[in-house]
C-alpha cells in the first residue's frame, strides 16, 4: 500500500480524472484504508472548486501555503 504523501501527490491527476488506472486504484486503496487522507480528500475538492472559479496562476499565497503544509505533515 502506497503511503499519505503518495497518495496525496497523485489527488491532484486523480481529480482531475487524469490518473493512471493503475494509480486510480492505488489511489482509492488508500483513500479506503485512511481517515486522514479522507479528510485530505474533502480539502483537495474544497481546493479544487475554489481553483475553478480563479486562474490556477492566481492561487493565493495561503492556499499555498496550506498545501505544502498538509504535504509536509503528510510526509512525516
Ligand atoms: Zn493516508
Amino acid at each position: 500500500m502506497i503511503g499519505c504523501t503518495e497518495a496525496f501527490n497523485r489527488l491532484w491527476e486523480y481529480l482531475d480524472g487524469t490518473v493512471e488506472a493503475d494509480d486510480r486504484a492505488l489511489v482509492e486503496e488508500h483513500l479506503a484504508r485512511c481517515r486522514t487522507c479522507c479528510g485530505e480528500l474533502e480539502f483537495a475538492k474544497e481546493l479544487r472548486g475554489m481553483l475553478a472559479r480563479r486562474s490556477s496562476e492566481d492561487l493565493p499565497a495561503d492556499v499555498v501555503r496550506r498545501l505544502n503544509q498538509t504535504i509536509e505533515e503528510l510526509g512525516r
